[in-house]
């Protein structure tokens, strides 16, 4: 794939980049082996974790211009592009803040003598990452990986390598030396050999379940540890005691948030039968105050989809369902009369399930609406899915709320709101939406050597 910068806004190319060829990638690959053998990442922690506190700052500082930039380069509305330039920075300095703690050494007692396990850093780190949240992303993996002293090496999504630049010359401006952090503009074919080689010894993917399943079983050939954090098909139960405004705004809210294009996106509604008209009447109502526009424009509600190719799946997706049989409730079509990757906010009704559309993740403005008539039905539906990420339950009783949340199969389950994120929470799923955790305490566990010494016998 070319590395391009088109805006989703309007389709017009903005700059082509060059890619990296093997040579340099051996250099960078060097550069970066190099660096985790230095005493950079085999000693103190202190300056690694000031290059956090610095990129934090650089962020905050810089935040309207890197916002500005995630917005014309995919599309996400303004707003929430300044959102996320936020939360990359309270990730960068939560790790500054928190690290140091996480990979103390822990003391086991045992019968054997003194024994404790301590935290190494493995080598260099191999991502792979998606355009969706084109800093967050990057973030998730850089921040832990720089603290424990492991090199990282990105390759990004194709289409947003404005953004994939930029957080290289971020890492640098904060101080980071060459080697610690490294963009590659590189095909497939580059990344297979760079999990290949013995330097790299970790493999992070977020992406889709056929990128994740490519990546992950190159990683396993080398027997390579690898993270996925994949698709999903997340729930948002509105059950029958539930405070319905609230859960139908946030619910909209949940589902059109980046356009739809969130791995933990609300995606699939499943509603109490005794409240499902309400639920749907005024779930409806604000899909139908959605304003269409320029992404840039803090008026706009709802955005472009990423690219025309996004369009055409998402179109493709919702006609194919209709036509096995899901009924139309609202929408349905790409926004007629301009130039971006529009597509209407939709409502589907009445998919069952030998309609394609029942396991389908679909990745913009798409909500699936099921009725169920109690609790039961509502695990059985949830969980009749080939996705685990996260989920949503909306109930006043919040004992209720507990045991459906300990029998539906997700990696995260949020209560009486969208399922969210934060740094000290780790994040993750189950079943095809991959394994491993990003962020919080367990995050910076995925790649670190957890190394037992004892001190056993008489010195
Ligand atoms: P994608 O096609 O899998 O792309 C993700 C990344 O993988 C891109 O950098 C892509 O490069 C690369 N890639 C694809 N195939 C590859 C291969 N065979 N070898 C090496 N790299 C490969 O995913 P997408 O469609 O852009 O993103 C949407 C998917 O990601 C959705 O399923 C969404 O739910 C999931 N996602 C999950 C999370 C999470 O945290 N669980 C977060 C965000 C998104 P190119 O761009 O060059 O193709």
């Amino acid at each position: 794939m070319p590395y391009q910068t088109i805006n989703p806004f309007n389709n017009q190319l903005i700059k082509e980049y060059q890619t990296h060829n093997d040579e340099q990638v051996e250099q960078a690959l060097a550069t970066a082996h190099q660096l985790y053998k230095s005493d950079w990442a085999q000693g103190e922690m202190q300056p690694r974790l000031q290059v956090l506190h610095k990129l934090a700052e650089l962020m905050t500082s810089r935040s309207e211009e890197l916002a500005k930039g995630i917005t014309v380069e995919m599309g996400k509305l303004i707003e929430q592009s300044r959102a996320e330039i936020k939360i990359c920075a309270a990730i960068a300095s939560y790790y500054a803040d928190n690290a140091a703690e996480f990979l103390k050494p822990v003391p086991y007692p045992s019968s054997l003598g003194e024994a404790w396990v301590e935290h190494h850093p493995i080598g260099v780190i191999m991502a792979v990452e998606p355009w969706n949240f084109p800093y967050y992303q990057l973030m998730r993996v850089l921040a832990p990986n720089l603290a424990a002293g492991n090199s990282v090496m990105v390759k990004h999504a194709s289409i947003v390598p404005h953004c994939a630049e930029t957080f290289e010359k971020l890492l640098s401006e904060a101080g980071a030396p060459k080697g610690a952090y490294t963009n590659l503009f590189i095909s497939q074919d580059q990344v297979a050999a760079l999990i290949d080689d013995d330097r790299v010894q970790g493999v992070a993917l977020t992406g889709s379940e056929k990128a994740g399943a490519v990546v992950a079983a190159r990683a396993a050939g080398k027997l390579k540890k690898s993270t996925l954090e994949l698709g999903g098909n997340d729930i948002f139960a509105v059950l029958d005691d539930a405070d319905i405004d609230h859960a139908a705004k946030v619910g909209a809210q949940a589902r059109i948030a980046n356009a739809g294009q969130v791995c933990t996106a609300a995606k699939r509604f499943i509603v109490h039968q005794k409240v499902a008209d309400e639920f749907l009447k005024k779930f409806t109502q604000h899909f139908s105050e959605l304003k269409t526009g320029d992404p840039l424009d803090s008026n706009t509600t709802l955005g472009p989809l990423s690219s025309a190719q996004a369009l055409k799946t998402l179109s493709k997706q919702v006609s194919e369902a209709v036509k096995q049989g899901a009924k139309l409730h609202y929408g349905g079509s790409a926004v007629a009369n301009n130039a971006g990757n529009f597509f209407e906010a939709t409502i589907l009704t009445g998919i069952t399930r030998d309609n394609p559309a029942y396991f389908a993740e679909f990745f913009g403005p798409v909500a699936q609406i099921y009725v169920v008539e109690n609790d039961e039905q509502l695990v059985e539906l949830a969980n009749d899915s080939h996705y685990g990420l996260g989920g949503a339950l909306f109930t006043r009783d919040l004992a209720r709320a507990r045991r459906l949340a300990s029998k539906i199969e997700t990696g995260m389950l949020y209560v009486n709101s969208a399922t969210d994120t934060a740094p000290e929470l780790p994040f993750g799923g189950v079943k095809r939406s991959g394994f491993g955790r990003e962020l919080s305490d367990l995050g910076i566990k995925e790649f670190v050597n957890q190394k037992l010494v004892v001190l056993a016998g008489k010195s």
